[in-house]
């Protein structure tokens, strides 16, 4: 297969591994295992440890099946090179790890998946400063940019309220403040938005989610889209500026984070992921519509207090969200009202089960104050806009009739 870029999204996933020689007709990319790689002339091994070749060391730092797989994420992205990691988290602490130093500042959105949370909380406590904005609207975002600040982080739909961030003027701003963007695609997946289209320069995906899609394999990638400009970011080590510019940000992330902390993905679990992603693009076309049919049956009941989910034209910021999503993705919240209890509801329900995770096949529900977002405590919640009772629901791709008649018929 010839290099052409103008492929449909679900043919270049199919086919991103024959780019490259292909091994023994596989048509699967083979799993490597070996940790670590030989070479007949001693001076080779020498040049790829100094980067002078390219060639595989030490598993750490990837292997020929994590190089498949971060090929393939690259291409979804529409970026210029990926890195994975052994969780979401894995890639999102790499961003700390590797790019920020004691004095630095970063903005982020206070519309968070929890751990995302917590990890500011500690970064807080190491000496980089977090500001913490209501980003869907980028005034907020600018206010509170300081001389200091290096990174501006969003979600595209916040996990689990759902607001969507001011993505494409946060995108401006950082572009005209040259700050770094780093958006967290993991809700919207590269297929329903690519965050490189609103000026992002890193992107998050927790591959465990949608991309992996089957709830059986952890796994996390960062993609640099190429449209950050690296010679102008202070915290480049001089060691990592001998390639052109446009490596550095992958080089030091590659080295800084995942060589240093090791948060390295394992093979099998890249080849569950890669098989997954296959049908990232049925998957989500599925699943975004039987959400949307959920959301909008649960938001006509005068038993459910709040539906909240982006495709619903009474949420905030369902015309952003319209303008830059595909469509409107397998996640959305609710609130039942007042004394009716959410256990008992949940209980009730048949096919959704109650689960974290998100992005599954499966239709997992799961109480968010009691469990994902307990540990933060009722203030904190209550900031992010998290009802004691609000329940989310993660819609796989089961039949639309028997989801709806599920949530339907657990109302009391
Ligand atoms: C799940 C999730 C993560 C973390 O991914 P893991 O693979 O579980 O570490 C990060 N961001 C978002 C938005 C998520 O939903």
């Amino acid at each position: 297969m010839s290099e052409k870029t103008s492929y449909g999204f679900t043919t270049t996933i199919l086919h991103s591994d024959r780019q490259k020689p292909i091994e023994h007709g596989s048509l699967h990319k083979p799993l490597h295992t070996s940790v670590t790689y030989g070479y007949e002339d001693a001076r080779q091994l020498a040049s790829v440890f100094q980067g002078r070749e390219p060639g595989f060391r030490y598993g750490r730092q990837g292997n020929p099946t994590i190089s498949a797989l971060e090929e393939k994420v690259t291409r979804m992205e529409g970026g210029v090179a990926s890195i994975c990691f052994a969780t979401g988290m894995g890639a999102i602490g790499a961003v700390f790890q590797a790019l920020l130093k004691a004095g630095d500042h970063v903005v982020s959105s206070s519309f968070l998946f929890g751990n995302t949370n917590s990890l500011w909380q500690t970064v807080a406590g190491q000496g980089v400063g977090v500001a913490f904005v209501d980003a869907t609207d980028v005034a907020n975002v600018e206010a509170a940019l300081t001389s200091a600040t290096r990174i501006v982080f969003v979600e595209t739909i916040a996990n689990p309220r759902t607001q969507v961030a001011d993505l494409a003027r946060i995108g401006q701003l950082c572009r005209e403040r040259g700050i770094l963007y780093v958006v967290d695609n993991t809700m919207t997946t590269p297929y329903l938005f690519q965050p490189r289209s609103v000026g992002a320069g890193l992107v998050v995906n927790a591959l465990t989610k949608a991309i992996g899609g089957h709830g059986n394999a952890l796994g996390g990638s960062l993609t640099d889209t190429g449209v950050f400009d690296w010679s102008t970011y202070p915290n480049i080590a001089p060691n990592y500026k001998k390639n052109a510019p446009a490596m550095w940000g992958m080089v030091q992330l590659r080295a800084k984070a995942l060589r240093d902390f090791g948060a390295s993905l394992g093979p099998e679990a890249a080849h569950h992921i890669a098989v997954g992603a296959e049908t990232l693009a049925l998957r989500m076309e599925r699943a975004s519509a039987n959400a949307l049919a959920i959301a909008a049956m649960l938001e006509a009941d005068e038993r459910v207090a709040a539906v909240h989910y982006p495709g619903l034209p009474s949420h905030a910021q369902h015309g952003v969200a319209r303008e830059l999503f595909r469509a409107f993705g397998s996640l959305f919240s609710f609130e039942l009202k007042e004394g009716i209890d959410c256990f008992d509801y949940l209980n009730r329900l048949q096919i959704g089960i109650s689960a974290s995770n998100l992005g599954d096949t499966r239709t997992l529900v799961i109480p968010v104050a009691h469990t994902i977002f307990f540990e933060m405590g009722a203030e904190r919640r209550a900031s992010m806009g998290i009802a004691e009772s609000l329940i989310r629901v993660s819609v796989g791709i089961e039949d639309a009739a028997d989801l709806l008649a599920d949530f339907e018929g657990a109302l009391p």
